[in-house]
């Protein structure tokens, strides 16, 4: 069978159904029932009808009969009927008339005879009856035998009624059901529709585009706004992915925008050994500046990509520190910068010893350029509540205010002229709250311009924690 590819269809075809199969048991229960109890009643009948001729039972030379007491012209005529046997069987009385026609269970005589009580069903000409045949005593003898038979046709009657109704009802309320149940189904399921057709209108050049579908709270409700939410995310993450690429172009057409300038002036004119070595010396600084970018561009593309693995390592903190101070050292000391270090407790933590060290050269060699000659920068941690802390904290330039809360973004620089000079190209601040979020940890700056900047990266110790 092929899928139904309306949910509205199937959810009608499915309520149908269980109704159907409810209908069914309804009306099966009510025809069972009522059949059931309008039998017990005509037995019931037939007992007290038994019961109230063998109490006018008359003798007639011996033999019981019930002629004076049951008149020929009963009105029950043709829907019931008595007869009188005398000891030895033969009929002493019978109201039953030719139309009835109930033939004599001679068998049924002979048990009661010998006490014992039948009911049965009997087929008349056109009817059939619900017959009692029982012993008639006297004296404690049993004198004859009385039979008393009253029609099923009434029953069977009203039970015909019935089954006419539910016949009828039956397909009506299901029909009735039908029609109700999609109309139902198609008004809740309605927004769905609008809400497809809008969606199939946003397409990846157009995330600028909401649904904003006034909807209540309901399911589909919150499906709008959910979708809403994420298109408002992807319109963010492409917007991002754009400006990076953007940026990144940028980045690398500067280097090689000087690097074309300076060989077009060196070729202009045959110049000495001297101009040329110069003109090689520029060049290898620019071409210096962009392998540092394309590695960092290539370290940010593989940590968004997922496939940088960190490492899980017992990492000696103060060792770390000590390692990176001692690789910083030299250039802030060629800038006359002082650096120092703060002692501070034993530590180790669970981390990837390559990427830390990383993260901590970054903030050192950011201490560095952005502090001018005979400025300071510390460098110093401490562990406590299941975090370990480092910090490096300079007396250099500053961050004002407005630039502080962008300082992590990509390609973000608080003072572009300063920071080309000094090479970079904002990507390094990016690269160490990656770092720091991938250990589980966090970075964070403060800063007051003109006197000094400090960073501070959070790291959990157990959260990685190899034994230490
Ligand atoms: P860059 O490679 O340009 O230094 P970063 O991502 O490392 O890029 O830093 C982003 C910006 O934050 C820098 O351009 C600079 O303006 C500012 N910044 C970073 N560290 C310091 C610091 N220690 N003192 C002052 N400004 C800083």
């Amino acid at each position: 069978m092929p899928a139904i590819r309306s949910l509205r269809l199937r959810l009608t075809l499915w309520y149908v159904l269980l109704l159907a199969i409810i209908l069914a048991a309804f009306s099966a229960g009510i025809y069972l029932t009522l059949r059931h109890n309008l039998y017990d009643g005509l037995n019931e009948s037939v007992r007290n009808r038994a019961s109230l001729l063998l109490d006018v039972v008359q003798y007639e030379s011996g033999r019981p009969t019930l002629a004076g007491a049951v008149s020929s012209s009963d009105p029950n005529e043709g829907e019931s009927f008595a007869r009188v046997f005398d000891a030895s069987g033969r009929v002493t009385f019978d109201s039953s008339t030719s139309a009835e026609e109930v033939a004599v269970d001679r068998s049924a005589v002979q048990s009661a005879l010998s006490g014992e009580t039948r009911s049965r069903d009997v087929s008349g000409s056109d009817e059939t009856f619900r017959v009692r045949t029982l012993p008639i005593q006297r004296n404690g003898q049993i004198s004859g035998v009385l039979e008393v038979g009253m029609s099923r046709g009434d029953v069977a009657d009203t039970l015909r009624i019935l089954l006419v109704i539910l016949a009828v009802a039956y397909p009506l309320t299901l029909g009735v059901a039908s029609f109700g149940g999609a109309f139902l189904a198609g008004r809740a399921l309605s927004p769905i529709d609008r809400l497809t057709g809008l969606a199939r209108r946003i397409s990846a050049e157009d995330l600028s585009q909401r649904l904003d579908l006034k909807l209540p709270d309901d399911e589909v409700g919150r499906l709008a706004r959910t979708f809403d939410e994420m298109i408002a995310r992807l319109d963010t993450a492409f917007r991002r992915q754009r400006e990076f690429t953007a940026d990144a172009s940028h980045e690398l057409r500067t280097p090689l925008t000087a690097i074309k300038g300076q060989v077009e002036v060196a070729l202009g004119k045959p110049r000495d050994a001297g101009s040329y070595r110069e003109v090689l010396q520029v060049v290898n600084e620019e071409v210096d500046r962009m392998i540092r970018l394309v590695g960092s561009l290539l370290t940010l593309a593989r940590a968004d990509a997922g496939q940088i693995p960190i490492a899980s390592e017992a990492v000696n903190l103060p060792d770390l520190v000590a390692a990176a101070a001692e690789q910083a050292r030299p250039v802030m000391e060629r800038r006359d910068v002082e650096l120092r270090l703060e002692p501070g407790p034993a530590v180790t933590l669970g981390a990837d010893e390559d990427l830390l060290l990383q993260l901590l050269l970054n903030l050192l060699d950011n201490a560095g350029k952005y502090t001018p000659s005979g400025g300071r920068v510390t460098v110093g941690w401490a562990a406590e509540d299941g975090q370990a802390q480092v910090w490096v904290r300079d007396t250099g330039v500053g961050i004002a205010p407005e630039h502080l809360p962008h300082i992590f973004d990509r390609f973000y620089r608080a003072d572009k002229a300063r920071s080309r000079a000094a090479g970079g190209a904002g990507l390094g601040l990016s690269i160490c709250r990656w770092i720091a979020e991938a250990h589980g940890g966090s970075i964070s700056a403060e800063s007051r311009p003109g006197e000094g900047t400090a960073f501070v990266v959070k790291l959990p110790l157990s959260a990685r924690a190899a034994a230490s």
